[in-house]
């Protein structure tokens, strides 16, 4: 048997070209998944008190973008849920992005009220600012504010997540917890906001439920490409991987997750509450908040930041800096001389620090673009 597609990856970018090239151009698919399950790095199991575990870190499916929001709503229904967390900062629960309502917290009522008043009169009309601009400003209160925020809020996890300090990365990494002029105390600010009401893992099964579409778990696709006959490949693994580590090992950030039931109802007041600062764990998160699961029982997990080694931990993270690119631009020139007969895309082919609608997108993209013109 011949297939149309061989696709590796059954995360969210490979299940998306899956679904599409199955139900647009009715072509034959085979999935390949190394895992022992599918769905990539959202995979999450209802576990033995009810409660939606996410197996490989917690996950909010946030987007400003319809179409994306549209597509993904076709696979499941949602829960409303618009995270708000809180980051322990000198003895005390703040919201995260820091915000007003975290300088109210932090500071004495009246020099509260004139660090909120400065915001206001330096950033009129601007909603949100990253810790890395607001540190350039030249008012003195406001740049000890901003020295403060730094301090605490961001040096201490930046380093614990990426063993790098902030400077050391793209602005776009912190930037992507900005400071919020105003009491909005939602972590993601974007129209459509949810997490999918049977779970991550049955979302992508019905993207996947189709004829066309065959799935093998359990098998790395180096072991049985020379047995299997397509004319396409999509590709959602490592990029360095694929091509055997000709420009060497990109660098990726791994985690590890101590996951503890406990006897209690509820552990912590959020979803999710960051420790910038002590510790060696970045965030703890009790899943039961997602879905208000009602259970005398609960379920954490708190997330340790490791390095990455091959063959022992997961690549969950690129590292967004300036020499990656650069090894990354080298593998680019390799992609290109595939002339599309092999397409990468996803977090860890493409090497973009992707959230879940950006891999959507990009593979909604990828298939209008390129796949289905061909
Ligand atoms: P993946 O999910 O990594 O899927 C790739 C798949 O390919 C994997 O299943 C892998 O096993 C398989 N594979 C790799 N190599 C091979 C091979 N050689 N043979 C066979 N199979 C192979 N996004 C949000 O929008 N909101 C969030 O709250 C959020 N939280 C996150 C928290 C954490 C801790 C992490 C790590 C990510 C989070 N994300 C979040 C991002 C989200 O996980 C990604 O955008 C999305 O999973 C990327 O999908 P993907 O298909 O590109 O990659
Ligand atoms: N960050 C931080 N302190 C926080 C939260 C985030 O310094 O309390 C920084 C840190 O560098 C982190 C980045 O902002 O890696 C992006 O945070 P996000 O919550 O988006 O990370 P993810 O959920 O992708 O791990």
């Amino acid at each position: 048997m011949k297939y149309d597609f061989l696709i590796v990856g059954s995360g969210l970018a490979g299940s998306t070209l899956a679904e599409r090239i199955a139900n647009k151009l009715d072509k034959k698919i085979l999935l390949i998944e190394k895992r022992e399950h599918i769905g990539g790095n959202c995979y999450d199991y209802l576990n033995e008190y009810n409660i939606y575990i996410h197996k490989y870190g917690p996950h909010i499916f946030h987007t400003m973008n319809k179409k994306v929001w549209d597509y993904a709503s076709k696979f499941t229904e949602w829960i409303n849920f618009e995270l708000k967390v809180l980051a322990v900062i000198k003895d005390k629960k703040v919201p995260v992005p820091f915000n007003f309502n975290s300088i109210d917290m932090i500071f004495p009522p009246k020099y509260a009220k004139k660090l909120q008043e400065l915001l206001i009169l330096h950033y009129r009309n601007v909603k949100k600012i990253p810790i890395l601009k607001l540190r350039e400003t030249n008012n003195p209160e406001l740049k000890k504010l901003a020295d403060f925020i730094y301090d605490n809020i961001f040096y201490g996890y930046t380093t614990k997540q990426w063993g790098l300090s902030p400077l050391e990365l793209d602005s776009s990494v912190t930037s992507r917890v900005p400071i919020v002029l105003s009491r909005d105390d939602r972590y993601f600010h974007d129209p459509y906001q949810g997490i999918p009401k049977f779970g991550y893992t049955q979302m992508i099964e019905n993207m996947l439920k189709h004829k066309n579409i065959e799935i093998t778990t359990n098998t790395d696709f180096k072991d049985i490409i020379e047995n299997v006959k397509f004319n396409k490949m999509i590709y959602t693994g490592k990029v360095d991987e694929f091509f055997d580590y000709l420009h060497g090992e990109l660098p990726y950030r791994s985690l590890r997750f101590e996951f503890k039931d406990l006897k209690t109802e509820t552990f912590q007041e959020r979803a999710i509450i960051n420790y910038p600062n002590d510790f060696n764990y970045t965030r703890i998160t009790e899943f039961k908040h997602f879905t208000e699961a009602k259970t005398e029982f609960t379920t954490i997990a708190y997330e340790y930041p490791e390095s990455y080694i091959k063959g022992y931990n997961e690549p969950y993270y690129p590292i967004p800096r300036q020499t990656n690119h650069e090894q990354f631009s080298k593998y680019q020139i390799e992609i290109n001389k595939l002339n599309n007969t092999v397409y990468f895309i996803g977090r860890l082919a493409d090497y973009k620090y992707y959230n879940m609608d950006q891999t959507i997108g990009a593979a909604l993209l990828l298939f209008e673009k390129k796949i289905s013109k061909e």
